[in-house]
């Protein structure tokens, strides 16, 4: 489904992604560790064209992401275009970003509505039905600052995921929470991962990541290290810079 090949991304005279390959199958979950710094969170929103990226490319169901091919050239696609693409991907990050002056029902509908025009009323059943599914079907007339930090979160993925989106790209989205209120979020994703969805995710979760991703990456100095199932990569890594991380983290 998704595609990234010989990615690369640099911020002035810093190389952050020095050429990254990765392919993440339709119903597959793939967990990205690394050090603060390894590019983690670079190579996710280069993937939803949130970055400009200076080589490589990007492509989803075979499409290329974020540009169009001119003969050997690539031109940025038009802010349009840019956002139509970006619905098919849901994200999700470590800060809710929720709209503080809308509900939570707002929020979710805000995007169907306004970017897919779906009829309101149909766009309202949808978010209740996803409101259920993440536990909060009582909050829906609730505001963001009356809600704890893993109901905002759960609220945030609802929302992504009233776009209908084909993955999700999810960025560290329980290092802002408080240790309680973890496992409320983590046990949502792992319903999702269970009813297929396709994720990436960015995670400090090794007990996460060891449970539910198919696959998992690691990640250092703006390189993949280290890739395959996390039986292997988090409890038999095979490259010092892996089993340094892990000794570290675990
Ligand atoms: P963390 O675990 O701390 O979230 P990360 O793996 O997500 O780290 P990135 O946020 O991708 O790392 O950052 C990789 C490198 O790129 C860092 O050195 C960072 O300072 C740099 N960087 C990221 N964004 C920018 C930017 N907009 N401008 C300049 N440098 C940036
Ligand atoms: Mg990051």
């Amino acid at each position: 489904v998704l595609r990234v090949t010989g990615l690369k991304k640099r911020f002035g005279p810093l190389e952050v992604l020095k050429g990254v390959d990765l392919t993440v199958e339709r119903g597959e979950v793939m967990c990205i560790i690394g050090p603060s710094g390894s590019g983690k969170s670079t190579l996710l929103r280069s993937m939803n064209h949130l970055e400009e990226i200076d080589g490589g490319r990007v492509e989803l169901d075979g499409e290329l992401v974020g540009y169009r091919q001119h003969g050997h050239k690539y031109v940025t696609l038009p802010e349009k275009l840019l956002a139509r693409q970006r619905t098919k991907m849901g994200m999700v990050f470590q800060s809710f970003n929720l709209f503080p002056h809308m509900t939570v029902l707002q929020n979710i509908v805000e995007s169907p509505v306004g970017v897919l025009k779906q009829n309101p009323k149909e766009a309202k059943a949808t978010a209740m039905a996803l409101l259920a599914k993440v536990g909060l079907a009582e909050k829906a007339h609730y505001y963001p600052r009356q809600l704890s930090g893993g109901q905002q979160q759960r609220v945030a993925i609802a929302r992504a995921l009233a776009m209908k989106p084909r993955l999700m790209l999810f960025d560290e989205p329980t290092s802002a929470l408080d240790p309680e209120l973890v496992g409320e979020v983590l046990d949502v994703m792992k319903d999702l991962a269970k009813e297929g969805l396709t994720m990436v995710v960015v995670t400090h979760e090794m007990g996460f990541a060891r449970e539910v991703a198919d696959t998992v990456l690691f990640m250092d100095g703006g390189v993949v290290v280290e890739r395959g199932h996390p039986h292997d990569v988090l409890l038999n890594p095979q490259m010092p810079r892996t089993q340094e991380f892990l000794s570290k983290v675990l």
